[in-house]
């Protein structure tokens, strides 16, 4: 299995766009896969649920990894994301980084945060509508505790990928406007699109690992 890693991984290398760093999303894999791409100099992973993320981070303590949150986060789980995570992808709404800021500053953390932004309809998501987002910034400006970075989007299932690249391009251009550095955005179906719009970070999870071997339980 690590041979096929491996050549997925100097695959994704080969022809890596210009100005986009890769979040390995290793949510469904083991730590061993994690250590392996470590050892490669990958150091940027993501989880989506705190109770598959826990046991892992503990065994690859040893390693400089840097843990990105990208699920959604419920606020009873807020402590222990800001205690073991650096980035959080998915912020939601003025509550939830208002929290989130409150509490970092109670545990002495500072994590980078991404607000999650919904640019067309999608009642599977969350995320802060551009009119939310205008209206909430001045506030989110105000937080101490925290630092907001970027913006992070996930495109709807059934769009096509020229509409993506459009989202995409939205995206970047809401995150210039507030002049935030980072874009979240493109997955192992549409990651060349992301970053031809201008994605910092593109989160790969099966392109890079392979299938997930197993879906984990919520939580
Ligand atoms: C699982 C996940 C990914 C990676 O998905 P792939 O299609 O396997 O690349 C990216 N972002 C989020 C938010 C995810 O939950």
């Amino acid at each position: 299995m690590s041979a096929s890693l491996e050549q997925r991984w100097r695959e994704l290398q080969a022809d890596w766009p210009d100005g986009s760093k890769l979040l390995a999303v290793s949510k469904g894999h083991p730590a061993e896969s994690i250590r392996t791409l470590a050892g490669f100099g990958q150091l940027d992973f993501g989880e989506s649920r705190l109770q598959e993320a826990r046991p892992k981070q503990e065994s690859l303590a040893d390693l400089a990894l840097r843990w990105h949150f990208i699920g959604r986060l419920q606020s009873n789980k807020v402590r222990a994301v800001v205690r073991a995570f650096s980035v959080i992808h998915s912020i939601d709404s003025l509550l939830l980084a208002e929290r989130v800021a409150r509490i970092a500053l109670e545990e002495g953390q500072r994590p980078s945060l991404l607000l999650q932004v919904k640019l067309r309809d999608d009642p599977t998501k969350g995320g802060w509508s551009r009119s939310a987002l205008e209206e909430s910034w001045e506030q989110l400006q105000g937080l101490s505790g925290v630092s907001i970075v970027g913006l992070m989007t996930m495109a709807p299932q059934e769009l096509p990928l020229d509409g993506r690249r459009q989202l995409f391009e939205e995206c970047r251009a809401l995150a210039d406007r507030f002049e935030l550095p980072e874009c979240s955005m493109g997955m192992s179906g549409d990651w060349r699109e992301a970053a031809a719009a201008g994605a910092t970070w593109l989160r790969l999870g099966s392109v890079l690992f392979g299938a997930r071997l197993h879906q984990a339980a919520a939580g």
